[in-house]
C-alpha cells in the first residue's frame, strides 16, 4: 500500500483541532477541507467543496490552512 493511499483521510482526521475559516470566495462555513495535491503528494492546500475554490498550495498542509485563513473576506461589501 502506498503512503499516498487515503492520505487526504488521514490529513482530515490530524488537522481537526486546527480552525479553518469559511470559504473567501462563497462563504461556505462547514465543507472546507484540508487536502494533499494528488500530483504532487508533498504538496498540500485547502478546498471548498462548495464552489471548489482551492488555497495555495504548500509543502507543509498547516502552512496551508494559514495561507487560506490569510485570505481577505469582505462579505459585507457589495463591490466588485
Ligand atoms: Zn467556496
Amino acid at each position: 500500500m502506498s503512503e499516498t493511499e487515503g492520505g487526504c483521510w488521514r490529513e482530515r482526521a490530524r488537522l481537526q483541532t486546527q480552525t479553518i475559516k469559511s470559504c473567501p470566495f462563497c462563504g461556505e462555513e462547514e465543507r472546507i477541507y484540508p487536502y494533499i495535491s494528488e500530483t504532487y503528494p508533498s504538496r498540500h492546500f485547502v478546498g471548498c467543496v462548495n464552489c471548489r475554490a482551492r488555497g495555495p498550495e504548500t509543502c507543509d498542509s498547516k502552512e496551508a490552512i494559514r495561507m487560506w485563513n490569510y485570505a481577505p473576506r469582505n462579505y459585507d461589501s457589495n463591490c466588485e
